[in-house]
């Protein structure tokens, strides 16, 4: 990967300060993000096909400038028999609007919204529900900056001169992350697998600056098993150090500056200053594996360790700790506003804004 991604000037205090929470948006019961996603989203049944009407309005009505993309693929599992299980991925994409599709490099957040098969019932509020309300927050966060870049762009007569690198951003809800039975090299990871193997088979037109959409994805940041109180998300990859770094950094400054509402002892990311000789081969397996073994960048958001409601019945809205889910889409907003180069463009918080009662009480 070109290093040139990582020349993008530092958020200001003053836009941390922008960077808004999702308040009642995240309320399990009736929020508007977060609470149609907390049912059974099993793929191939109404629940799944609930989730994807809701991820999939969202966008069409408050985010038109995205494009959506469905990428459809089947398999069996070794707890359904002969039957076709239908698996889809969503993705959701802005780019520079003069740009031709080969030729942008993506910042790709993605995190799945499949439930367990087993046991019946369960919902998966940090797995990962929790995470795909987040990512729909980061996207309309940064969407208007987006918009406003673009467009100072064109005006200023310098999009698409060639001289900076085309830089999008994309959105991939994944589909079939869960074992259906037991988790080995075919029982899991189903959408994933199917999507890095269908793009890196996709090439871009001739001289396009990237041959596949594989190749497009500037840095894949997976966010999972988020949204249980005081977590320790570790440094995996001596490879994207640099952009654990970034995020940790704009975490410090934003708890430093009081805009965090979670009462931890420490920091979500707690390695920023982790050796390179610390790194070992050790890491969690999910829906970045099959990218990272097409060559992708990967930067895992996956706490170590998990939730204690892991794979449990309890894995409920109820159980999810709010704040803590509303500080990571705001770190997750504050990094990609930082790498899309949003400084001073994102829009000022509405007066609404207010602390909520759940925070006071933690503090
Ligand atoms: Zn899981």
């Amino acid at each position: 990967m070109p290093l040139a991604v990582a020349a993008h000037g530092t958020l200001s205090d003053e836009s941390l300060a922008r960077i808004p929470s999702a308040g009642a948006d995240f309320d399990i019961y009736k929020g508007k993000l977060l609470a149609p996603i907390l049912i059974p989203r099993v793929p191939g049944t109404p629940g799944s096909q609930a989730a994807q009407q809701h991820f999939v309005r969202f966008f069409q009505e408050q985010l038109p400038a995205w494009e959506i993309e469905w990428h459809n693929s089947t398999a069996t599992t070794p707890a359904t028999g002969d039957k076709l299980i239908p698996f889809a991925n969503l993705i959701f994409r802005r780019d520079p609007p003069w740009a031709a599709p080969g030729d942008v490099a993506r910042l790709t957040l993605a995190a799945h919204y499949d439930s367990l098969y087993r046991p019946e019932g369960f919902i998966g509020a940090t797995d990962s529900a929790a995470s795909c309300a987040m990512l729909m927050h980061v996207a309309r966060s940064i969407d208007a900056a987006l918009t406003a870049k673009w467009e100072a762009a064109k005006a200023s007569g310098q999009a698409g001169s060639g001289l900076e690198e085309e830089r999008g951003v994309q959105i991939m809800l994944l589909d079939g992350e869960e074992a259906w039975v037991k988790w080995s090299a075919t029982d899991s990871l189903y959408g994933s697998r199917a999507l890095a193997e269908a793009w890196e088979s996709t090439p871009y037109a001739p001289l396009s600056t990237f041959a596949s959409p594989l190749g497009s994805i500037s840095l894949f940041v997976l966010l999972d098993l988020l949204g249980a109180r005081s977590p320790s998300v570790p440094s995996y990859f001596q490879t994207t150090h640099w952009a654990y770094q970034r995020m940790a950094s704009l975490e410090q400054r934003m708890r430093k500056l009081q805009l965090l509402a979670s009462a931890t002892a420490k920091q979500f990311l707690p390695d920023f200053g982790k050796a390179m000789t610390q790194f070992g081969r050790g890491f969690v397996e999910d829906d970045h594996v099959p990218f990272m073994a097409r060559g992708v960048d990967i930067l895992h958001l996956i706490p170590h360790p998990f939730p204690p409601v892991w794979h449990t019945m309890a894995d409920t809205g109820e159980n999810l700790d709010i704040s803590t889910v509303d500080d990571w889409a705001k770190i997750v907003t504050a990094f990609t506003a930082e790498w899309m180069d949003l400084d001073s463009l994102l829009p000022t918080i509405p007066a609404q804004h207010e602390i909520r009662e759940t925070a006071k009480t933690e503090l």
